[in-house]
């Protein structure tokens, strides 16, 4: 038996043979003419969403309805054109047009690129195989996928009650692939180096997408270690659906709210069906991205306005942009930097570029004002000081000024650069709330690059370091009355949602996921006693120590 070791990208685990997915190539035969191939990509495309809509999935639904316009564009068909003109063959040339598109995509190192590189590929091998006559993949028994990259399309067209699982060489927890198999419930790991040679002539595979590995001819352990998963998983999922309708609160009723991280107006429906009570973060980085352009004020608006409307009286926290430095945009000139976590990113930007930050800012502003929302929460990152503030806040009341509409809103900061923690008495006097960042603290506070594979110990949030920072937090924010939420991934982290509520935060925002985990840990502590813990950890001679603690009290 073997095992790869992957990423999680989807929890539950599976046993079943593989079915292994061949990339689309070339064969120079082509059946139909390009046109023809595109307008019957569009009619699958389009069935499918349906299908999916059907299933009561309408985010997903939408990715491949995004799909569709991605067959149609008319930049790949035109590149595509090019080649077939310079004597290519039809599904050769969409597949290098294609190809070219996701390289370009793929340049820009981002996660999220990478995701809609997948998707570009997606579509070119499937007007690919429509030119050449292909029928989409299908499974004919139930099996395990192993592929590459998967798509989402072929994620959907699958026979789901055949799909045990998906295992690619490839991908990553983001691409809208994972994203599909975490809705539709299927367990998933990605990035599995040397899986496809592996895979090929294996009888049977187990996938754990809790552990993020693949086993190869799993036998009797690998069985044993599926019986003892779904015992658990059963008890848990009784635990955490008993939960659900119960709000986040100590066993003795202390009240956290409950906020949801999303990425984009696809997330709001599956937020609000988990039970969020308000957005904490919406990172609105998306709205930027795979765009050659930055997307105008109305666009914007549009986007920031559906967000608001689907959860009407609830809060939603609008994050600024956070580009720059690691996440860079075609449209945005960037200096080559040689440390881009310590340059010019998020609201720096608007020192170079004020327009950009300024055309967000009245984008919400008319969000706000279209959505029926008159006092928005927006919320600066990489805030280091009160001149931070007090930029960003002229910005903000130049685009209220320039909107005309009765809206105020609210600025509050994500707390993420260590000296905000050091002045955090001083913010406390300008701003509406503060946001933990625990992701970007704990990579500053402790310099340990977040991308950093090697250093990944090291960026643990339980660290007394961190712990001690948050609570002096706490304690500058209280004489004001300025609330304290944790929006970094250490509040979905059943471990530290129970440390945070030990030290006083009074939000915690996650993503959807982790709700059932977090709200089940923190019902199985009193007040009391996640105080003590708190109290407790802040002395601890380090992270896994503190969390070694916490964890036994939890039994997780
Ligand atoms: C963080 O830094 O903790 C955070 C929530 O922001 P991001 O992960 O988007 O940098
Ligand atoms: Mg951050």
């Amino acid at each position: 038996m073997k095992t790869l070791r992957g990423v999680a990208a989807a929890p539950g685990m599976a046993v079943a043979p593989p079915a292994v997915l061949e990339p689309a190539s070339g064969t120079g035969a082509p059946l139909i003419g390009l046109d023809a191939a595109v307008t019957e990509s569009c009619r699958q495309l389009d069935l499918l969403a349906a299908r999916l809509r059907d299933r009561g999935l309408p985010d997903e639904s939408e990715i491949l309805e995004a799909q569709a316009l991605m067959a149609a564009d008319p930049q790949l068909l035109e590149a595509a054109g090019q080649r077939i003109a310079a004597g290519m063959a039809a599904d050769d040339a969409i597949l290098a047009a294609g190809e070219e598109a996701a390289a370009l995509l793929e340049e820009l190192t981002d996660e999220l690129f990478a995701a809609r590189a997948a998707d570009v590929r997606d579509v070119a091998a499937r007007i690919a195989r429509a030119v050449r006559g292909e029928a989409p993949p299908r499974l004919s028994r139930r099996s395990i996928l192993v592929a590459r990259d998967l798509t989402p399309s072929t994620t959907a067209e699958l026979d789901q009650s055949l799909l045990a699982g998906l295992a690619l060489e490839g991908g990553s927890p983001t691409a809208h692939a994972a994203i599909l198999a975490r809705a539709l419930g299927i367990p998933a790991v990605v990035g599995l180096a040397g899986l496809l040679a592996a895979a090929n002539g294996a009888a049977e595979l187990l996938v754990d997408g809790n552990a993020g590995l693949v086993m190869l001819e799993p036998g009797a352990e690998g069985r044993q270690r599926l019986a003892h998963w779904e015992t658990e998983h059963d008890a848990r999922l009784d635990a955490e659906r008993a939960l659900h309708d119960r709000l986040l609160a100590t066993a003795d009723g202390h009240r956290v709210m409950l906020g949801a991280n999303i990425g984009s107006p696809h997330d709001t429906s599956a937020a609000l069906r988990a039970g969020a009570e308000g957005v904490g973060l919406f990172r609105t980085e998306f709205v930027f991205m795979g765009r050659r352009r930055a997307p105008d004020e109305q666009t914007q608006a549009a986007a920031y306005a559906q967000v608001l409307r689907d959860f009407g009286e609830r809060p939603v926290v609008i994050r600024l942009m956070d580009i720059g430095g690691d996440k860079p945009l075609p449209f945005v000139v960037l200096e080559p930097e040689p440390n881009p976590f310590l340059g010019v990113r998020a609201i720096r930007l608007a020192e170079r570029d004020p327009e950009l930050l300024s055309t967000q800012l009245r984008a919400v502003v008319r969000a706000a004002a279209e959505a029926d929302v008159p006092r928005p929460l927006i919320m600066a990152p990489m805030v280091a000081d009160l001149a931070d503030v007090r930029r960003v806040r002229t910005l903000l009341d130049e685009a209220v000024a320039a909107v005309g509409a009765a809206v105020t809103p609210q600025l509050g900061i994500m707390v993420e650069v260590p000296s905000a923690i050091v002045v955090a008495d001083q913010l406390a006097a300008e701003v509406a709330f503060f946001s933990v960042g625990t992701n970007d603290l704990t990579q500053y506070l402790l310099a340990a690059d977040r991308t950093n594979a090697a250093l990944a110990e090291r960026q643990d949030p339980m660290h007394p370091a961190v712990l001690r920072s948050i609570a002096s937090l706490v304690a500058a924010a209280a004489p004001r009355g300025v609330p304290v939420a944790v929006c970094g991934e250490m509040g979905g982290d059943p471990v530290g949602a129970v440390v945070l509520t030990g030290l006083g935060v009074s939000e915690l925002s996650m993503g959807p996921a982790s709700f059932g985990a977090v709200k089940r840990a923190l019902a199985s502590v009193t007040l009391a006693e996640a105080q003590e813990l708190a109290t407790r950890c802040l002395d601890a001679p380090d992270a896994a120590t503190a969390r070694g603690w916490v964890s036994e009290r939890l039994a997780v």
